[in-house]
């Protein structure tokens, strides 16, 4: 079946069509360089941006794979979580089509979309794998049995994500927003033990009750004490050295604890996802420590790492290949899905 995906959960206004596991185009129009001044996404200009964006981006799509609105059998939508408007306006243009086609319309978890986007380069997944899922929302472990029906949440940030608090350092350090990738880049110049900075719920005493979970704040804070300290005896920032620093603390934990999930749980598969995924340190540290392990790893290359419409066509057809029911026509996108629920 021929499924369109439309993303639309935060500045990224995301049209795709997969059949099965072949992606037939990928449109992305964002509304970032209109955010990047204010140092954060403003939903007001998100969401008018996506209503600007819906029908050309989909016209784009459609002329681009030679594909007519009556060919679609099944739409899918990102549901949530995200920004509420955001959400809003890519849902209307969702139902509206899926109403006027008479086609099944699926409203689906987004965060899982990040893990689904991967069988559309590697192939079909696994029986069974571990999932980490790393954005700037979300830092999670999920033991994923069935990527349609069947997810386990382990674990997840007690307080920031991965890349929010990359972002956070980026800022202290007067880096552009986003400064995920600005970070990443500084980092790859500098020594990665060059400063020592904590691993957040590493020690013995969290093995139990926080063994598949992150904590990222208190090296946040580190940091900005670290800065703060070098500041005030008015000496140079070792931009580079803090940042590879900074990157190692965060991407040991998130390494360490992916491995040490398959093992609890006799998976020898990893699949990674999220816009941090991108990050190269960590692309680094767990090939290495899973290949140490004898476990394999899958990640999407950089361009389905952030937001993308692809992701969300590719987890619609994982659905309608399940035999799922589809959405109900009333539903309201959901701002904080559960990353256990994969549609509405
Ligand atoms: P969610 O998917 O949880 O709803 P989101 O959609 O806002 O959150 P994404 O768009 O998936 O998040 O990812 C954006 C985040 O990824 C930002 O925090 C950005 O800084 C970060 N990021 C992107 N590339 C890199 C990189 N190379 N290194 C570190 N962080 C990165
Ligand atoms: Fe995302
Ligand atoms: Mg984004």
């Amino acid at each position: 079946p021929l499924v369109l995906g439309v993303e639309s959960t935060c500045d990224e206004t995301g049209i795709a069509l997969v059949r099965g596991h072949e992606l037939l185009v990928d449109r992305t129009a964002s509304s970032m360089d209109q955010h990047a001044r204010y140092g954060g996404i403003i939903p007001e200009i998100a969401s008018r941006a996506h209503l600007e964006s819906f029908l050309p981006a989909l016209e784009d799509a459609l002329a681009t794979a030679g594909v007519e609105l009556s060919e679609i059998d099944a739409i899918a939508c990102s549901a949530g979580p995200g920004l509420i408007g955001s959400l809003t306006v890519g849902n209307c243009g969702a139902k509206t089509l899926a109403s006027a086609l008479g086609k099944p319309l699926y409203g689906v978890n987004h965060v899982v979309g990040h893990l689904a986007v991967d069988q559309l380069v590697d192939g079909p997944f696994p029986d069974r794998f571990i999932g980490l899922i790393v954005s700037g929302g979300h830092s999670n472990l999920l033991l994923v049995n069935d990527i349609a029906t069947d997810i386990v949440e382990l674990g997840g940030t007690l307080d920031d994500a991965a890349g929010e608090a990359f972002d956070k350092v980026g800022r202290l350090l007067g880096l552009p927003y986003p400064g995920g990738p600005h970070v990443d880049r500084h980092g790859q110049a500098g020594r990665c033990d060059a400063i020592k900075f904590p691993r957040g719920l590493s020690a013995p005493k969290y093995q139990e009750k926080h063994r598949y979970d992150f904590s990222f704040s208190g090296l946040k804070t580190s940091v900005a004490r670290y800065i703060e300290g070098l500041n005030q005896q008015g000496m140079e920032l070792p931009v580079d050295d803090i940042c590879a620093s900074f990157s190692e603390a965060v991407n040991d934990s998130l390494t360490a604890k992916t491995v040490q999930a398959c093992l609890d749980h006799d998976i020898d598969t990893i699949v990674i996802g999220g816009g941090f995924s991108a990050n190269s340190r960590l692309r680094e540290l767990l090939s290495e420590r899973a290949a140490a392990a004898g476990l394999t790893v899958r990640m999407p290359p950089l361009r389905y790492c952030t937001d993308n419409g692809a992701q969300i066509a590719a987890l619609g057809a994982n659905l309608v290949a399940a035999g799922v029911e589809p959405s109900d026509w009333g539903f309201s996108p959901d701002s904080s899905m559960p990353l256990e629920v994969t549609h509405i």
